[in-house]
């Protein structure tokens, strides 16, 4: 069981309109097992959205068409899908009454083009909109297949097709109210379960090369590989009868790339890798304090956007200039001076220095050549951008580290980030 969605309007072709709708469709759609596996959007055009209809109900079982319902000559999908099932258009007498009533209230002539908001795909049962002039319309339908069975006839699909209103306040609650329950009440059971793991700093291609012979042996089971920004994520989707059963499924593989992947995975339940660090320095009774340069306190904005960061997270300082490394975090000026900002001397001074300061368990600093300009002039006039040094000082012990990141200011700085997280999440496991 498919579905697809066509996003009917022109302004959703040009770049300062979105097509939210589907979103939330297809997330309502999933909570009853049904997937989501095409999304259109199609400008105001008739032969365009007439083909795209065809195209629609011929790949698709469930097809929810949004916006086009209005009662302007470019409001096209009522006939566009009409035309694409070759089926009439019917005016509705209670919804045409139900206009000229709205009209009336306000005390105008309803225009003779509303009038087509009353017109109703030939079978539909009308979706009451109280909270706009368009309806919408529910079709539980068949059309013939295209290829002939072994005995040359020609077998019923069973095709739902949905329009409803554009403006996200109406679609959303008569989606919710009218279409999810007869969806629920017209479809076999399904359920869909999902999990997502996370895993951060490495390539997209090892943990396929890794997880491809595990997953694959779950063909009920779609994965997908997600990656970008320092993380690879792994999306499992399984739809069955019972929620428990698709639970079952996903548990189980769930269970076999952990086993895999071991400790490169921070997250199985979807948490953020921030998240995930705050969870663990919590379990361990353990507090952190910052010290950044090249990041200018990225590390500190990521923890403290978690609510509850202040329990583990004392504080931290952002220390870009040589002086402040060292009014800041007691960092010896002629160490600065002699080994450059952007050492692994200088990294672990800032982070023995924070710790000490603030008193914190563990104290981390970040400082590295963000690009796009060299480093100073100085010691650290040659060296390269993306040069990062990381280092971790707990009570007895202060481990530095080396990387060569690569990209642009912005790359370098979030990947740093990533880094110093990951860093503190294996000092702790
Ligand atoms: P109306 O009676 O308001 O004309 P309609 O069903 O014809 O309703 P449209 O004219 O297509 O709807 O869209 C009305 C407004 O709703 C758009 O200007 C846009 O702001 C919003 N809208 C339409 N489609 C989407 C979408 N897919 N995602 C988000 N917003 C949308």
């Amino acid at each position: 069981m498919i579905a697809e969605i066509i996003a009917a309007g022109s302004e959703m072709l040009t770049p300062f309109r979105q097509d939210t709708n589907s979103l939330y469709l297809t997330d309502g759609l999933n909570d009853l097992g049904v997937q989501v596996a095409f999304k259109t959007i199609v400008g105001d055009n008739f032969a365009h959205l007439t083909s795209a209809a065809a195209i629609a109900i011929n790949r698709a079982d469930v097809i929810v068409f949004s916006g086009g319902l209005g009662p302007t000559e470019d409001d096209l999908t009522r006939e566009a899908v009409a035309a694409a099932l070759n089926i009439t258009l019917q005016p509705n007498p209670a919804i045409l009454a139900q206009l000229y009533k709205r009209f009336a209230a306000r005390q105008m002539v309803m225009p003779p083009n509303n009038a087509k908001q009353a017109d109703v795909l030939e079978g539909a049962i009308v979706l009451d909109n109280p909270n706009g002039s368009a309806p919408g319309q529910f079709l539980d339908t068949s059309i013939d297949t295209a290829i002939p069975d072994a005995d040359g006839k020609q077998q019923p699909i069973r095709k739902i097709v949905i329009l409803l209103p554009g403006p996200p306040k109406e679609l959303k609650p008569l989606f919710d109210t009218q279409v999810k329950p007869r969806l629920a009440s017209s479809l076999p059971p399904r359920h869909l379960a999902k999990r997502m793991l996370r895993m951060a700093l490495i390539p997209e291609s090892h943990v396929d090369a890794r997880t491809a012979p595990i997953y694959k042996q779950y063909s009920d089971i779609e994965t997908t590989i997600l990656a970008g920004a320092g993380e690879i994520q792994l999306h499992f989707l399984c739809a069955k009868p019972t929620l428990a059963e698709a639970q079952q499924r996903v548990d189980d593989l769930t269970e076999k790339i952990e086993a895999e992947m071991e400790d490169t995975i921070f997250s199985s339940n979807g948490e953020s890798l921030e998240e995930v660090v705050l969870l663990h320095l919590g379990m361990r009774h353990l507090t952190l304090a910052t010290a950044e340069s090249c990041t200018g306190g990225l590390l500190a904005q990521r923890l403290t956007a978690i609510a509850g960061s202040s329990r583990y997270f004392l504080g931290g300082a952002v220390v870009y200039s040589d002086a402040l490394k060292t009014t800041f975090a007691d960092v010896p000026a002629d160490l600065v001076a002699t080994k450059g900002p952007v050492s692994a001397e200088v990294a672990r001074a800032l982070a023995e220095g924070i710790r000490t300061r603030t008193g914190a368990s563990l104290g981390i600093s970040i400082t590295g050549i963000a690009g796009p300009g060299p480093g100073a002039p100085g010691p650290d006039a040659e060296k390269p951008i993306g040069l990062v040094y990381i280092a971790l000082a707990d009570a007895q012990d202060t481990q530095v580290k080396e990387f060569r990141l690569m990209g642009d200011r912005e790359r370098v700085r979030w990947w740093a980030s990533q880094h110093a997280l990951e860093l503190i999440r294996h000092h702790i496991l």
